[in-house]
């Protein structure tokens, strides 16, 4: 049983009554505690986790609240948030106790400086329409009845003339959760219309969400981060949580296999401040090779008799000649592709050293140590997909487990997107219509030449081709409109010209690059000035309660109530609430909750305590029950099987850059692309603690713990005279930025870091002067899904 210091209930209220005349949470203020109340024992004996004191008992002058961090970074924390004379003066983190086997949910520095966003002086404050061209930021104050009956006028103007899927919802991520403007957004052209242009995948994970079901079926393929003590050896490709945070607690569960004694290796081309905490070896890697180590690591293990045959035999499609589809030429196996018995080449070690830049030996050692130590959890971020052949890396990091027997046990880890099947059922708000889809990267040529894009060229989803370009543009907390979006200076140049998307509206709570190419600027309410309920990617164990904490500053206005008036200027304002306030939705979502999960408090108490846990005996384990059970739980995939081989793909007929079984296709914009005569250098845009995306970027707490800065390996440097701290400039045919150089030996030669989010500041001269990664990338989509090759960036470097 885990150590604990919960009080039971007895205990405590025998303790407050021995306090007459003082509330029990004064008491503990006065020694300096945070005041906890307390829930009975949980039916299987374990202590439940103590409530938090809300206003009712906090000291007159204060209140302490639970509530939580709703960046969209990958995990989701609890706050406490203590609020004097309605101003928000401090903020704490989890006050649950910190078990060994349910840790907090502790937040970073992101969560904790939230104030410095809320109270920042040049939040929008009314809204505003735009007065000059577009981008040149001329705005003139407008009513929200102007706003609202704009909006109005213009989703019946454009659905007349163009068809409702002419009107896009863009990707927006500034406010995650439940209730969020895009969410309303669908709703509200459901209803009015019954459709609207959606989108597919997302900027972070469009590659792996897409390619992740061709081998098993579905996306969710991790075990629980807990799970992890079980493993005797981690590899991480290009994950980074220390940073990135793929459920609050992804660090944490890594310390403690670390602790249980798994030998912990990073690979990545920067030694990232994950690999500085916990590995035991970093092997830096070239961009967009990971393929062609894993097709070199499957040969160590396919020639040195470590194959799991039998494994492969039982769960597996096309791993050998024996075990392929009817009707697929001979010549066509993995194994083939691997020993090189088709192309003549094998991929060995020395094969792959040249491509990725790892020396053979230690090609050779990784692939002997992931083929013989078990239970091995081979575990990547999304930064590996996060390129122009992305999927392959995907597919290539979902074969490797089957290979060597490591999918639905303890310990092991099946490859492919992550994400535990266990997560906390939650609903989501209804809407009609959406089913029609673009890759969410690709709005920009839906803009430009929607009515050109088919399903066959362009992967279009719900229908043959779009039967319009994209008219009008909602961009609600987001920052994709220009800042996020690859290749800024194209895409305003595309949004400059107002005969392709005749109507944007943005809601925000910063004049953002992308608000700047708005009609309609809305001042939107922050984390704070909402109520919310939020999930973390991927590992959801758990849901928060955001308490609205303060009401809605200046004239901000939650996207549900002026959508509200909205919908009831287009004669569907009943329909779009039902009668419902932005609570009553939230109770609405949490009824899949309480069916989903009997131990459900209930909304209120849900509410009451802030969070929801989930608590498992043991780790849950993806395809446990395919393993166990393969005659009667197959997977879901065409041939019930982990489908090495993907018929689907093999009659997509791409096979150059969409091959049928995982294997090495170079990157337009890596290595091997002839480009690198003229621009030398890869640069990969990484996710920093700094910002959550562009979120945080003008947070001054923020800016002085870690200013901007490009990551740049001496050898570089020094080639061309650049020390550390200079001011230098980095450049391709897209653009240039202006940045400080980071001269660390904790960057492989040939590769530039650059955090991305920084937003698009230019100078005098038009340059960036912040350090903006998206001056540099491309909006052309990856081979497979169209999504997002943010990683796949040649350039060059100078001393500014
Ligand atoms: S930014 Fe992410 S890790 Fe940090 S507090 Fe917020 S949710 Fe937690």
């Amino acid at each position: 049983m885990s150590p604990h210091w919960t009080l039971d209930r007895r205990t405590f209220l025998k303790w407050s009554g021995a306090l007459a005349g003082v509330t029990a949470a004064e008491a503990l203020a006065s020694e300096g505690h945070i005041p906890f109340s307390v829930l009975p024992a949980a039916a299987d004996g374990r202590a439940s986790l103590p409530l938090p004191l809300l206003a009712a008992t906090a000291p007159a002058a204060e209140r302490v609240v639970a509530t939580g961090c709703g960046n969209n970074c990958g995990g989701r924390c609890v706050l406490l948030a203590h609020i004097k004379d309605g101003v928000i003066t401090r903020i704490e983190s989890d006050p649950d106790p910190d078990l060994p086997d349910q840790p907090q949910l502790r937040a970073c520095l992101r969560g904790r400086s939230y104030r410095q966003i809320v109270y920042h002086p040049d939040r929008l404050k009314y809204p505003m329409k735009r007065v000059g061209a577009r981008g040149e930021g001329k705005f003139e104050r407008i009513s929200w009845d102007e706003a609202t009956t704009t909006i109005a006028e213009q989703v019946k103007r454009v659905t007349a003339q163009y068809g409702p899927l002419a009107i896009y919802v863009n990707y927006g991520s500034g406010i995650s959760g439940i209730n969020r403007g895009d969410a309303w957004a669908r709703r509200l052209l459901g209803l009015y219309s019954g459709d609207f242009l959606s989108y597919y995948g997302t900027y972070s994970s469009g590659q792996t969400s897409y390619a992740t079901p061709f081998t098993y079926g579905v996306g969710s393929t991790g075990n629980m981060w807990s799970d992890l003590v079980n493993s005797k050896l981690i590899i991480l490709l290009g994950h980074n949580p220390g940073e990135t945070v793929f459920g609050t607690n992804s660090m944490y569960w890594l310390r403690k296999a670390r602790e249980a004694g798994a030998r912990i290796i990073s690979i990545d081309p920067r030694y990232t401040d994950t690999a500085v905490a916990i590995a035991d070896e970093w092997i830096p890697i070239r961009p967009s090779t990971d393929s062609a180590l894993m097709d070199a690591m499957a040969f160590v293990i396919i020639t040195e008799g470590m194959a799991d045959q039998q494994f492969l035999e039982t769960y597996t499609l096309g791993f050998d000649e024996a075990h392929m589809p009817e009707g697929i030429p001979a010549g066509n196996s993995y194994k083939n592709y691997i020993l090189g018995e088709a192309d003549g080449q094998p991929k060995t070690p020395e094969w792959a050293e040249p491509i990725t830049g790892i020396p053979a030996s230690t090609i050779r050692q990784l692939g002997r140590e992931y083929g013989s130590i078990k239970p091995a959890a081979f575990v990547a971020g999304y930064g590996p997909q996060r390129h122009a052949n992305g999927e392959q890396s995907v597919r290539s990091n979902s074969v490797l487990p089957a290979l060597t027997g490591n999918v639905g046990v303890h310990g092991g880890w099946a490859g492919g997107a992550g994400g535990t099947p266990a997560g906390a059922k939650l609903g989501a708000i209804p809407f009609e219509g959406g089913k029609v889809k673009i890759s969410c990267f690709m709005w920009t040529d839906a803009v430009i030449r929607g009515k050109e894009m088919t399903a066959k060229t362009d992967l279009i989803q719900g229908a043959d081709k779009l039967p319009t370009n994209v008219k009008f543009i909602f961009n609600l907390a987001g920052n994709t409109l220009v800042n996020q979006h690859s290749d800024i200076l194209r895409t305003q140049k595309i949004l400059k010209d107002e005969s392709m998307a005749e109507f944007i509206v943005s809601s925000d709570i910063f004049q953002t690059p992308s608000t700047l190419y708005s009609d309609l600027v809305l001042p939107g309410p922050s984390i704070f000035e909402r109520p919310n309920i939020v999930t973390p990617w991927g590992y959801g164990e758990y849901i928060i309660y955001l308490h609205q904490l303060l009401e809605p500053m200046y004239e901000t206005r939650n996207e549900y109530d002026w959508m509200s008036d909205v919908a009831q200027k287009l004669g569907v304002g009943e329909r779009f609430t039902e009668g419902k306030t932005a609570d009553d939705w939230l109770r609405f979502v949490t009824e899949a909750t309480a069916k989903g999960h009997p131990e459900w408090p209930g909304f209120e108490a849900f509410k009451e305590k802030g969070s929801f846990k989930l608590w498992f005996k043991t780790p849950v384990v993806a395809f446990e029950k395919q393993i166990k059970d393969p005659a009667n739980a197959p997977f879901t995939t065409p041939s019930g099987k982990i489908e090495i081989f993907s018929e689907r793909l093999w009659k997509r007929g791409q096979l150059d850059t969409v091959p049928a079984i995982p294997k090495y296709v170079p990157a337009f914009e890596g290595p091997a692309d002839p480009l690198i005569a003229k621009f030398p250098l890869q640069l990969v845009s990484f996710h920093f603690k700094r910002r959550v995306h562009s979120t945080h970027d003008n947070n001054p707490w923020m800016i002085e713990m870690a200013p901007q800065v490009l990551w740049v390996n001496p050898m570089d440097a020094q080639a061309r005279g650049i020390e550390d701290g200079d001011q230098v400039k980095v450049f391709n045919d897209r653009g240039a930025t202006l940045v400080p150089a980071k001269v660390t030996p904790r960057i492989m030669p040939g590769v530039l870091g650059l955090p991305q989010g920084a937003w698009f500041t230019p100078n005098a001269q038009g340059i960036d002067a912040n350090g903006s990664a998206n001056v540099l990338s491309t909006q052309r989509g990856s081979y497979m899904s169209n999504s997002n090759p943010q990683h796949d960036n040649l350039v060059q470097l100078v001393k500014a």
